[in-house]
C-alpha cells in the first residue's frame, strides 16, 4: 500500500516504548530533537566496534575502510537533499553551518581566501537580510557579522497570520542586499516559506541565499539544487540521526570561492610558516577530526527515511498536521501562533493558553505522558511579534499517531479547568 505503516515504524524506535508518569510516552517534541531508529543506533555502534579508524590518512586496512564508509555516508546524505557528494560539507550542526558561512564571508571581507572570494566581501552599509521568524541560529551570526563589517541587518516582516510578507521582502531586498538568510520552515510557526519567490528576489539583487532547512529536511522531499539556493544547512539530530553532526550544502561555484572558517589539520594541501594552501571543498571547510561515526549514523538515518519514502512520510504527517492544528484551534482559550489559512505546513503548531503560563501547560501535559516544548524555542523575536514571551509547541514526526495527537488535544482541553482559569473568568464576568 501507499500508506506509511506507523506501527512498524514505531517498532523501529526503542525510545517510543518508554512511559512517563505511568502513561505511555506521546513524544511531540521532534522539532527540538528527534528519536532515532535502531538502524541508526546500530550503524554508529557497528562502526565503532568494527571499522573505527582515522579517515583520509593512514595506509592500514581499517583506515581505508573507515574512509570509504565516511565518504559513502557523505554521498548518501548529499543525495538525500538532492546534492552531489562533493557539495556537502560535514558540520557539527546547523548552528555551526550558519556560523561557518557568516565567518567565511567575514574572512572574505578581510581579504582572505582566493581572489574569487572578493565577490563575498562586504562594504559598510551593505545589507544582510533575515526574516522575522528565524531561529536565533539564523539571526545572531549575521548580527555579529554586521557588527564586524559595518553591514546592516534587515528583517522581512511576517503577516499577523504568520505567513511571510512578500511585498515587504520585495521592499527590503534590493541593490545593497548581499545575503538573504531565511528558514525553509519556521520552528515556531510550522509554515513553509515561499523559497522560489525569495530566491528570485535575491538573484535579481545579486545576493547570496542561505537556507535553514532544519525543520524541512525531516518532513518534506528535499531538492536543494532545485530550490535554487546557494547554501543550506540542516542538523542530523532533528533528522532521526545522532547529535554532533549536520550538513552544509553549497553550490559548487559558491563553495569553491568561499574562504575557510576554521583552519588547521585536514583542510590544507601545504603548510609552511610563511603560507598555507587550502584544499578544495568540501575538505576546505572540515578542519580537524570530523564526527565520523555520527556522519555514518546520519547516513543510516537518511537511508531509513528513504526506505520508507519521504512522500509517504510527508502524507502521513499532513494528516497529523491537520488534526493537530484544527483540534487545537477548536479548544476554548487556545490561541495559535501563525494560523494562516491554506498555508503549506509541517506538523508543528505553537500555541498559548489564555491565563496559563506555557511552562505550566507543559508540566500538565507531561503529567499525562505528553512531551512538548515550552518557552521561546530559540526564536524570541517571533514571539515578541505575537506579543508573548513563551508558547507551547507540539511537533510531530513520522512515528507519531493520530491517537497521540488526540491525547495532546484531550489534555490541552483540560488545562484551563485544572488551573482554575475558567472559574476565575466566570467569576469575573459575574462580578462585572
Ligand atoms: N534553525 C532551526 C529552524 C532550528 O529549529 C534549529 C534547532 N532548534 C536550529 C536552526 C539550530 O540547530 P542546532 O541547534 O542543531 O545547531
Amino acid at each position: 500500500t501507499d500508506v506509511l505503516d506507523v506501527a512498524a515504524v514505531r517498532a523501529d524506535f526503542p525510545l517510543l516504548a518508554e512511559s512517563v508518569h505511568g502513561a505511555p510516552l506521546a513524544y511531540l517534541d521532534s522539532a527540538a530533537t528527534s528519536q532515532k531508529p535502531r538502524a541508526v543506533l546500530d550503524a554508529e555502534r557497528g562502526f565503532l566496534e568494527h571499522s573505527n579508524a582515522a579517515v583520509h590518512r593512514g595506509a592500514h586496512t581499517l583506515a581505508a575502510e573507515a574512509t570509504e564508509l565516511y565518504e559513502d555516508a557523505r554521498a548518501a546524505v548529499a543525495g538525500f537533499v538532492g546534492a552531489a557528494q562533493d557539495d556537502l560539507v560535514w558540520t557539527h550542526g546547523a548552528t555551526e553551518g550558519l556560523n561557518l558561512v557568516a565567518y567565511a564571508i567575514g574572512n572574505a571581507t578581510l581579504g582572505r581566501g582566493a581572489p574569487a572570494s572578493a565577490r563575498f566581501a562586504l562594504q559598510p552599509g551593505d545589507e544582510l537580510v533575515v526574516t522575522e521568524a528565524e531561529h536565533h541560529a539564523n539571526i545572531v551570526p549575521w548580527q555579529e557579522l554586521a557588527a564586524r563589517t559595518g553591514a546592516i541587518l534587515r528583517v522581512i516582516r511576517i503577516h499577523d497570520d504568520g505567513s511571510l510578507d512578500l511585498d515587504h521582502a520585495a521592499e527590503v531586498i534590493g541593490s545593497r542586499t548581499r545575503v538573504v538568510a531565511f528558514t525553509h520552515v519556521s520552528n515556531v510557526l510550522g509554515i513553509v516559506n515561499p523559497v522560489a519567490e525569495i530566491v528570485a528576489l535575491a538573484r535579481e539583487a545579486g545576493a547570496l541565499t542561505v537556507l535553514d532547512a532544519c525543520q524541512s529536511a525531516p518532513h518534506l522531499p528535499l531538492d536543494l539544487p532545485a530550490l535554487g539556493v546557494d547554501l543550506a544547512v540542516f542538523s542530523g539530530h532533528k533528522l532521526q540521526g545522532p547529535y554532533g553532526v549536520g550538513g552544509l550544502y553549497g553550490r559548487r561555484d559558491v563553495l569553491a570561492a568561499l574562504p575557510p572558517f576554521l583552519t588547521g589539520g585536514s583542510m590544507i594541501t601545504r603548510v609552511t610558516f610563511e603560507r598555507t594552501e587550502f584544499l578544495p571543498p568540501p575538505q576546505r571547510f572540515e578542519a580537524g577530526t570530523q564526527p565520523v561515526s555520527q556522519a555514518i549514523a546520519l547516513a543510516a538515518a537518511v537511508r531509513y527515511l528513504q526506505g520508507l519514502g519521504m512522500d509517504r512520510i510527508h502524507a502521513h504527517e499532513q494528516v497529523l498536521e491537520r488534526r493537530l492544528r484544527e483540534g487545537l484551534g477548536a479548544i476554548d482559550g487556545v490561541r495559535l501562533l501563525g494560523a494562516a489559512e491554506g498555508a503549506e505546513r509541517v506538523a508543528l503548531q505553537s500555541f498559548v493558553v489564555d491565563g496559563v503560563h506555557a511552562h505550566d501547560v507543559g508540566q500538565f501535559l507531561d503529567s499525562r505522558g505528553v512531551a512538548v516544548r515550552v518557552g521561546h524555542h530559540c526564536a524570541a523575536p517571533v514571539h515578541a511579534r505575537f506579543g508573548v514571551t513563551a508558547s507551547v509547541r507540539a511537533s510531530a514526526a513520522l512515528y507519531n499517531t493520530e491517537d497521540e495527537v488526540d491525547r495532546l488535544l484531550d489534555a490541552v482541553s483540560g488545562v484551563r479547568a485544572y488551573f482554575g482559569v475558567e472559574r476565575a473568568a466566570e467569576k469575573q464576568e459575574a462580578d462585572a
